[in-house]
């Protein structure tokens, strides 16, 4: 079964020769062909193989936010519906040159926001655990698409939680490096003080060995910096006398099911030798709020580019302003419209201090708090998610969908490396563990959570149904 196989029991199966790359990369692409129409993982089934590295032959799906040189990168919106890309995203080409296959593009919520993929405009994708649920987002389809075996790893996009909380759903990995570590070089941007490109794999070797591949600087992404990192190198070294916090905020309101898999977890833990106290971090009631200012803002100015004229679709009109009316107003959807109308308002000249300052004043305390604690503390732990994947069609509200961040979001604001990684079960459903370090301590936080997969024991893929 090479579908339940992890990116490294793929390449130890070719080295030994006992299967060669095109066959594995064959083999992946059937999968998808029979898996795919259940599950719609895929926006597009494309075809871009790679140089001659480590990863030849490991086919892989990109989220529909970045560039492939030749094929559509459509961000799931009708703006960019047949948009094809000029150039590869630097952390894709890493990948090809490294080997690997990219053989489809991911759907995702429009733009990369929200948290389902029902704010995709083409369709939504399905749990592969439960066919009536979403598989989270809005890297949605990059994290079915691993959890169905129709690939053994996929890029998505984390900018409030978009790489864990569909991992979280899925029952696989999700880890979101440090900001600055990945080059976003090649990734459409929503809110550019917070997106990162990660990887979704099946588990935490596989997250670290492409982590290894994709980092590093770029003179096309300034905030990448240069930091000599090896993921693996350490990562199953034992945390004994390690100390892990738990805010109170990620615990309130849990339902006891969540609250019970969470109590193993911390046992598994406590029985490494590790420490795990009860911290609290006050402001971090304030993220979801914040997180609502900060990145529609963000957002308004970087989709300003749709305008009609530079990119994608395109109505004629008697004016610039009518072109630019008509394009935005048949291209973008709801969800979109809602967040650049918020941002823009937040930014207008009146609202100014009193919403995008006074943002910016909370996030630097909440990054504040956060720092202390990684002053006595390796890392902060808890659910990734308050409960498991909801059914298609279940919230109504935005704020139901904004909510879902609620544990996620304090990581992008502060730049932090975080990870999601199978914690359990309630109800017959996946839930997350996430692990959050302090910048740049992407190689602790992977030994972490490392240890506590061997701990825990091999999480169940889905049945898929074919
Ligand atoms: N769900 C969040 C939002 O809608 C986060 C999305 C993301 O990380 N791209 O903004």
């Amino acid at each position: 079964m090479l579908s339940k196989l992890s990116v490294e029991e793929l390449i130890e199966q070719i080295k030994l020769n006992k299967i060669s790359a095109e066959e594995v990369t064959n083999h992946f692409v059937e999968k998808t062909a029979l898996v795919d129409p259940k599950i719609k993982s895929c926006i597009s089934t494309v075809f871009v193989k790679g140089g001659d590295g480590i990863l030849k032959g490991i086919p892989f799906m990109v989220k529909d936010n970045m560039e492939v040189t030749g094929t559509k990168t459509t961000c799931a919106s009708k703006i960019l519906e047949n948009y094809v890309s000029p150039y590869t995203a630097m952390a894709v080409q890493k990948l090809l040159d490294a080997g690997g296959v990219v053989i489809a593009k991911t759907n995702m919520d429009e733009f990369a926001m929200g948290a389902s993929t029902e704010y995709s405009n083409f369709f939504t994708t399905k749990n592969p655990w439960d066919l009536q649920r979403v598989p989270g987002g809005s890297s949605g389809g990059s994290a079915s698409a691993v959890a169905s075996g129709m690939v053994p790893f996929a890029l998505g996009s984390d900018t409030g939680g978009s790489i864990r909380q569909p991992a979280s759903f899925c029952g696989i990995v999700g880890y979101k490096p440090t900001y600055g570590l990945v080059s976003r070089y090649g990734l459409v941007a929503f809110a550019s003080s917070l997106d990162q490109i990660g990887p979704l794999t099946k588990n935490v070797r596989d997250a670290a060995l492409i982590g290894n591949i994709i980092m590093g600087k770029d003179q096309k992404d300034s905030t990448t910096v240069e930091k000599q990192m090896n993921l693996l190198k350490e990562i199953e070294d034992p945390i004994e006398g390690f100390k892990l916090a738990i805010p109170k905020e990620f615990t309130k309101g849990l339902s006891d099911s969540v609250k019970n898999v969470l109590n193993d977890a911390i046992d598994n833990f406590k029985k490494m030798g590790v420490k795990v106290d009860e911290v609290s971090i006050p402001s971090l009631k304030y993220a979801v709020a914040v997180y609502y200012i900060i990145a529609p803002a963000e957002a308004s100015s970087n989709l300003s580019r749709y305008d009609g004229i530079r990119y994608g679709l395109s109505f004629d009109g008697e004016s610039v302003d009518d072109i630019y009316t008509k394009t935005k107003d048949e291209g973008f959807g709801r969800e979109v419209k809602r967040r650049i109308m918020l941002g823009t308002f937040t930014l207008s000249a009146t609202y100014y201090d009193a919403y995008f300052d006074k943002a910016q004043k909370v996030r630097a305390k909440i990054v504040h708090e956060i720092k202390q604690v990684f002053n006595s503390y390796d890392a902060i732990i808890g659910p990734t998610t308050p409960s498991v994947a909801f059914k298609i069609g279940q919230l109504s509200s935005p704020l139901e969908y904004y909510l879902q961040d609620i544990y996620t979001i304090p990581a992008n604001l502060a730049g932090l490396p975080a990870i999601s990684l199978p914690m359990g079960k309630v109800d017959g459903l996946p839930i997350g563990l996430q692990i959050m370090a302090s910048r740049f301590e992407d190689e602790k936080l992977l030994r972490i959570g490392r240890n506590y997969e061997i701990s825990r024991g091999k999480f169940p893929l889905p049945e898929v149904i074919l």
